[in-house]
Formats: C-alpha cells, structure tokens, sequence
C-alpha cells in the first residue's frame, strides 16, 4: 500500500472558497481547489469526509493507481490521462457514485483478447454483413465494427438491453447530451455522402448515434452506439471495470429511428486500433479469426 495522506477544509485564498490539499505517493502533493458559496460547518464537514473517502476509495489502496483528483461543488480539474475524476456536490457528498477502477491494462494491440461481450450472452454474428469490414456499397465504404441484432446475436437484442464495457478502461465520450438529427439533417448527409462519393467522419459520426467511448489504453478505444439511454454516472475521465454496464441498446442515429422506430434496434459496437479498426483491410475470415481471439480468456499467469 502506499503512504497517503491528505488535509482538507482550508479556506483558500479567495473569501468563501475551500481548499484541499492531497499528498499522493511519494511525498507528492497534488492541490486541489475548489469553490464553495459561504461554506458552513456542516459543509466543509462533509466536504472533508467525502475528499477523505475519495481519496481512501481510488487514490490510495493500490500498488499501481492513477493520480487523484476530487471536484467539488462545479470547480473543473484538468485531468491527466488516466486520472480518476470524482465529482462531488459539497451538499451531498454521500451520492457520490464510486466506480471501481480496472485492473491495469496489459492490451497488446497485436494480440487482443480477454474482452468480455458488450451484450452479456451474446456470440459474434454469423452474417459476414454485419462483421467489420463488410462492404458498404451505398458509401462506397466499409462497415468499421461489429452490428449485433436479435436473431444472429444469440441473445435477445431489444431497446434497453444493457450493454457493457468490453474491457476496463477510462470513459472518454459519453453523450448525455445527445439530440437526434432532423430528417432534414440526415437528407443533407446522405445528399454529401452521395456527392464525395463516400461518408466523411462527421457523417459516420452522426450516423452512429448515442455514444459511448472507451480508451483501454496503448491506443485501443471501443465504441458503443445507436445507444438509448447512457449510464447517469459515466462522464469523461472516469474509470469503469470490464462488464460495468455503459448504456442501453436503441438505434439512435438511425434513419428509422425516425421514419419507422423499433425497426433498426442494435448495437454497433467497434474496436479501434490506434487511426483504424480492428480487422481494417483483412479478409472475412482473418476479420473473425481476430474478434474470436478478442473474447478467449486471457493466459492463465
Ligand atoms: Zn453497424
């Protein structure tokens, strides 16, 4: 265990402000400020209890954790990658979710696997038209991840079905704010993607949906899309552990999600590898053989 320590509660230097004070391993100390409006007792009591347990919580009980940061009452930390961002309310500390964090990545790009299923259940499909790199004829592109629907996912895929992280990792997009596009919006980017002859990222963006992304580390990211709902207490910097549930199937960013809704329900899920996608330019069987080695266990040690 490493030695912490920490101090809190102190007025800052600016009247009505709290500052707290964290030394991290080896004799670092991280300041962190925050901002509280006439802090009371009774706040500046909580506030201290709940930096006490966020540091005891993520910064302290493991050999390898990353840095800790604690934002309190809206204050906005620049976290450095990796870090463990926990907000906070100086009104109710105790609401504070707490999400464990992963076991530290040992990804190899080159050789994937220990992934679990981001359906609980679920198989590869066995159609080759909704494996990554599947030919998209109608963008004159290719399809970048895998598509599982009910029928060739081996479980029930329906709107609400949670789906998982893949692997540990820290959260680097989540759309809580997620507006569908207009069908106006869509019959501008279907009548662009037409005229370059292909979707441009923005478009393929937008056509994915409600998102959530995962960066593992060593330049692998998972992507979850066409989600309907996201989980409340993912935000960007925090830290989930492999099968925490991200969101909820839907078919967001659909076309039909608007011309004929329940009719394009599933999860495209993707795999990125540094600028690419896992399987990019290999054929079918190659593309399979990787996302099969994706969900081996790992080696035992
Ligand atoms: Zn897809």
């Amino acid at each position: 265990m490493r030695r912490c320590s920490w101090r809190g509660g102190e007025v800052g230097p600016s009247p009505g402000s709290v500052r707290f004070v964290i030394l991290g391993p080896a004799g670092v100390g991280r300041t962190v400020p925050t901002v509280v409006r006439r802090p009371s007792t009774l706040v500046r009591v909580a506030l201290a209890l709940g930096a006490l347990w966020a540091l005891m919580s993520a910064g302290c009980l493991g050999s390898q954790d990353p840095p800790l940061s604690v934002t309190i009452d809206g204050g906005t930390p620049a976290p450095t990658d990796g870090a463990v961002v926990v907000r906070s309310t100086a009104s109710a500390p105790a609401a504070v979710p707490f999400i464990p964090p992963s076991p530290v990545s040992d990804l190899d790009p080159e050789d994937l696997h220990g992934f679990v299923m981001p359906l609980e259940g679920a198989c590869l499909p066995s159609n080759e038209r909704l494996m990554p790199n599947a030919p998209r004829e109608y963008r004159n592109g290719v399809h970048e991840g895998v598509d599982f629907y009910f029928g060739d996912a081996c479980v029930v895929v329906e709107r609400g079905t949670p789906v998982r992280a893949a692997y540990g990792g820290v959260v680097v997009r989540a759309d809580h704010q997620y507006v569908d596009p207009t069908l106006e919006e869509v019959a501008a980017l279907e009548a662009r993607t037409a005229e370059q002859g292909a979707s441009d990222a923005e478009t393929l963006d937008v056509f994915r949906g409600r998102q959530v992304w995962i960066d593992h580390g060593n330049g692998v990211v998972t992507r979850y899309s066409h989600l309907n709902a996201i989980a409340p207490e993912l935000a960007e910097g925090i830290r989930v552990p492999g099968g925490h549930v991200v969101g909820a199937v839907g078919e967001s960013g659909t076309p039909e999600s608007i011309t004929a809704p329940g009719t394009e329900l599933h999860l495209h899920w993707e795999v990125r590898v540094g600028d690419s996608f896992l399987g990019e330019g290999l054929e079918a069987s190659e593309v399979r053989a990787l996302y099969d080695r994706l969900f081996e266990a790992p080696a035992a040690p």
